[in-house]
């Protein structure tokens, strides 16, 4: 018996529904901003959301029982595809105007957690950061992790460094991740960390590729953080890490198809217009080539 592969009538739906949304409200708004820019004036951002709201797509990985919507994994990558299809696409698909549950983990937290870090997330009012990364390095992190949690009375005091660390330099508090024991993953334990707090400095941005800001490097100086403010249990941090990353990297990688479509469509229609030696460049045959092997790839990653 044959796999039917085909889309169904909703996911055609969302996906035009999407694509007309970066088409018409997304590019045309970043043709104002700057380059670099990863974030939306408030007021623009508080419309696009309130559109978002009435499309019925806000809080994308956010688990319908806290509100968001009744997608599966295969729609949420469709919108991720669509999501990627301009200037900022990568680092900032849709300037989040998709809310989203950043750090997906805090729905495994405890009530009092919940009550003070997830839902001012959920509604939008708090930003927050991942630290998992150190100069040590970033792929394998159940060995490079060499930020030091020591148990000091009702408090944790730590310890390190954080490198590549997105968005600490705006966030209000994020999740953080430090050796309590021994080597490897069971020695690692997540955190709740406040940026306000005494010990706790973004040192500097760490410039990248993606734009002119956006990384940075944390520095812990004897920051004492509350018992209360571990999450989950005491060297349980690698699986909790490990849980997001597993749930948010295959979006990720959707958003990348959506760049890659855009970069071949933008490519397609310049090599039309453009003419040298007499001729369009989409004439030359080097040129056909490149195109149609970029189309295979694209082809190819979908249906990854
Ligand atoms: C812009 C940006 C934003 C980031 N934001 C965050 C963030 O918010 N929070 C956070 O915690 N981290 C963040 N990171 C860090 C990111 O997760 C790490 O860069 C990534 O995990 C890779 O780690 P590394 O750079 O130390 O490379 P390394 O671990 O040193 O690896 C070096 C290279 O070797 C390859 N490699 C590693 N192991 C193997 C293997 N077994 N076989 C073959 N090849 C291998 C890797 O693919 C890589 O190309 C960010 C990074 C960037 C660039």
């Amino acid at each position: 018996m044959g796999m039917d592969l085909a889309l169904t009538e909703e996911q055609r739906l969302i996906v035009d529904m999407v694509r007309r949304f970066v088409r018409e409200e997304i590019v045309p708004l970043e043709a104002k901003l700057d380059p670099d820019a990863d974030e939306l004036p408030l007021e623009e951002f508080n419309r696009l959301v309130a559109m978002v709201k009435e499309m019925g797509l806000y809080g994308l990985d956010t688990p319908p029982e806290w509100g968001g919507p009744e997608i599966n994994l295969l729609t949420r990558c469709l919108i991720a595809i669509e999501c990627g299809q301009h200037r900022a696409g990568l680092y900032a698909p849709c300037y989040y105007v998709f809310g989203g549950a950043r750090q997906a983990q805090l729905f495994e937290a405890t009530d009092e957690q919940k009550e003070q870090y997830l839902y001012p997330m959920l509604r939008g009012e708090k930003k927050t950061f991942f630290a998992l990364s150190e100069p040590s390095g970033g792929s394998d992190p159940a060995r490079a992790i060499q930020t030091r949690a020591v148990r000091d009375g009702d408090h944790w005091v730590l310890s390190g460094t954080k490198l590549w660390i997105s968005g600490a330099d705006r966030a209000d508090y994020g999740l953080l991740f430090a050796r309590t024991g021994g080597p490897g993953r069971g020695g690692v334990t997540a955190f709740i960390i406040e940026t306000g707090w005494d010990g706790f400095n973004v040192r500097r941005a760490v410039h990248t590729l993606r734009s002119a800001k956006y990384a940075t490097e944390i520095e812990l100086k004897d920051l004492r953080v509350p018992h209360e403010n571990m999450l989950g249990e005491e060297g349980g941090g690698f699986s909790i890490a490990n849980d997001r990353l597993m749930r948010q990297r295959i979006p990720y990688a959707a958003e990348c198809i959506g760049i890659a479509v855009k970069a071949n469509e933008m490519a397609v229609e310049y090599a039309k217009v453009r003419e040298t030696f007499g001729a369009p460049l989409s004439e030359r045959q080097g040129i056909q080539w490149m195109l149609v092997e970029n189309e295979i790839d694209i082809r190819a990653m979908k249906w990854l």
